[in-house]
């Protein structure tokens, strides 16, 4: 892909964030309210969110590829914890169609190909909170257990954020999905952090917006419906 889009990725795997090499991302650093137990009479009973487990062996299988996503482009692999209860082809059609939605990084030409060989140029790995913390040597209070985080080229996601979302976000956890790859792939690509353009506007998806919204609202992609890039002043 390098030779497709040089400009993006001269700049390496920037990393604007604090703790090198992992990145925690603190758009989620705050869990989601626990379920309500009195619901109203006449509508129907809120599903109890998934069990998440909080840690597992730390051992990983590749989702196979193959079923979902386009055939050419940069290569990744995705690997789910053993025990997380994620079904893998689900998961895999879910990252793909994250990847090639037109509101996303395609829209500058990062096309992306699933893969299950070693040799993948990213890696997607949905992890427990407790390996995620390991994988990515996470240890500032309030993000232990919380947050998504990323290593070089594997982006290490939250197996609760995967499933519960983000209580700062509002929108359903598969839009949160969103977010959470569309925010790590814009690092990946040489993105850094923006903020709020103005009230009322999308919060850009290179936005940290568990650190508040600053009069944004909660957006996961970056790119509107007409390709327009939703952007917003550079967080130095
Ligand atoms: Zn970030």
């Amino acid at each position: 892909m390098a030779f497709l889009l040089p400009w993006l990725f001269s700049e390496g795997y920037r990393d604007t964030e604090t703790v090198p090499p992992a990145t925690e991302d603190g758009h989620d650093q705050q869990p989601p309210p626990p379920p309500t137990s009195a619901e109203p009479k006449d509508q129907k009973p809120v599903q109890p969110p998934p069990a998440v487990p909080a840690s597992g062996p730390g051992t990983f299988t590749t989702a196979p590829a193959g079923e979902a996503g386009l055939a050419t482009g940069t290569t990744y692999r995705i690997e789910i914890e053993d025990g997380a209860a994620l079904e893998p082809t689900g998961v895999a059609r879910q990252i793909a169609a994250i990847l090639d939605d037109r509101r996303g990084w395609r829209t500058v030409g990062a096309t992306f190909r699933q893969v299950t060989t070693p040799d993948a140029e990213l890696v997607f790995r949905i992890a427990t909170p407790a390996t995620t913390d390991r994988l990515c040597d996470v240890r500032q209070p309030g993000h232990i257990g919380e947050v998504n985080c990323r290593t070089g080229p594997t982006v290490v996601i939250n197996l609760k954020r995967w499933q519960l979302g983000s209580d700062r976000f509002s929108g359903p956890a598969t839009e949160y999905r969103a977010l959470i790859v569309n925010h790590e792939i814009g690092h990946w690509l040489g993105r850094g952090h923006l903020t709020c353009p103005g009230p009322g506007r999308p919060a850009p998806a290179m936005m940290q917006q568990i650190d508040g919204l600053k009069g944004c609202v909660s957006n996961a992609w970056p790119y509107d419906d007409s390709g327009g890039y939703l952007d917003g002043p550079a967080v130095p």
